[in-house]
């Protein structure tokens, strides 16, 4: 199949995950969600930018009542982790005593998570689920659980469908991998 290409500033990328397989792993997120959550009265925490459009698809497949509240932390400058975590929108929901879930749009090395695990677990969260779209297992070095995964994806770096290449891309329903 001919590969469809994008350009976003000076980077190239072709058509990689298309949004219906996108689609058939967040149903499978949401029907898991639907059976093990539905009596956990769930505070759902999408991580902006990247995870705005998995969250808006996933919460239109989620059928149980549930409180949703963005937070926004950065660690990524072009295409590498910066090994630094920045939060630039904190959490505004009392976590105390709730089960909280993360949401992710794609978990990398780890550590964005991992300091949002120990900011709920000061805010004494009752228990912390991890939930994210696309997960890069060659790159992640933490030792904690990731409850929920749409997919497991090689080490590309990749743009579409919330995840950015320097704030462009982030519109497109498809997902696409850089050219290299
Ligand atoms: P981590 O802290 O797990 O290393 O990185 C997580 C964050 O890095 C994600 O929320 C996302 O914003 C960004 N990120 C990681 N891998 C990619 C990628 O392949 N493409 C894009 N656009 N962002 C990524």
């Amino acid at each position: 199949m001919e590969k469809n290409i994008i350009q976003l500033h000076d980077k190239k990328f072709e058509s990689y995950i298309t949004f219906e397989q996108i689609d058939r792993a967040v149903q499978q997120i949401a029907e898991r969600m639907n059976e093990e959550l539905k009596e956990k009265d769930p505070l759902f925490i999408p991580v902006l930018n990247g995870a705005f459009m998995f969250a808006g698809d996933l919460f239109k497949k989620l059928n149980f009542p549930c409180e949703i509240s963005f937070v926004k932390f950065s660690s990524y400058v072009g295409t590498t982790s910066t090994e630094e975590v920045k939060q630039l929108l904190g959490f505004d929901a009392n976590v105390k005593g709730r089960t909280v879930v993360i949401l992710e749009d794609i978990i990398d090395t780890g550590l964005t998570i991992q300091k949002i695990i120990e900011q709920l677990k000061h805010k004494k969260a009752r228990e912390v689920i991890i939930a994210t779209l696309l997960l890069k297992p060659k790159a992640f070095t933490r030792s904690y659980k990731v409850d929920y995964v749409g997919m497991e994806i090689p080490n590309d770096f990749i743009v579409g469908y919330g995840l950015d290449y320097n704030q462009y891309g982030r519109n497109y329903s498809d997902i696409y991998k850089i050219v290299e």
